[in-house]
């Protein structure tokens, strides 16, 4: 990945074979950020979703391996336990230009992502919620 820094937004551009979630934490921690918003787009060829079932408080999740088109990421960055976590959720579309998304657990890069991240001054942070059974933002 390379990134640009334009005042307090992050321009990031991943390449083609890089795992978004997986290399978007390293540059968290590289950059000491805890607390932002993000959007992007770009393609993927691998990509992971879930989708949260409360009454069971579990994922389902379902890995796609095709050539998919970014139409939208978005996810907010928080720490987690001393780390930046990341939230996020994507909607992909296929070559029928069909379009589904979820809850993003990974996904492998085709040709480019671009991402824009903002970051907020202090901090944010998530905590276990016992009745949802996830990580909420502790606000
Ligand atoms: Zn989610």
């Amino acid at each position: 990945m390379k990134h640009k820094k334009l005042g307090e937004k992050y321009i990031i551009r991943l390449f083609k074979g890089e795992k978004i979630i997986e290399t978007l934490t390293k540059f968290l921690e590289e950059e000491s950020i805890t607390a932002a918003y993000f959007s992007g787009i770009g393609a993927v060829i691998f990509a992971e979703l879930a989708h949260y079932d409360l009454e069971k408080k579990e994922y389902s999740s379902k890995k796609f391996k095709s050539p998919l088109e970014i139409i939208s990421l978005a996810g907010n960055i928080s720490l987690f336990e001393g780390k930046p976590m990341i939230h996020a959720h994507i909607s992909l579309g296929d070559k029928s230009m069909t379009m589904f998304g979820g809850h993003l657990k990974e996904a492998t890069v085709a040709a480019t992502c671009e991402i824009i991240l903002k970051v907020f001054e202090g901090s944010l942070k998530r905590k276990q919620d016992e009745e949802i059974g996830l990580n909420l933002l502790d606000l």
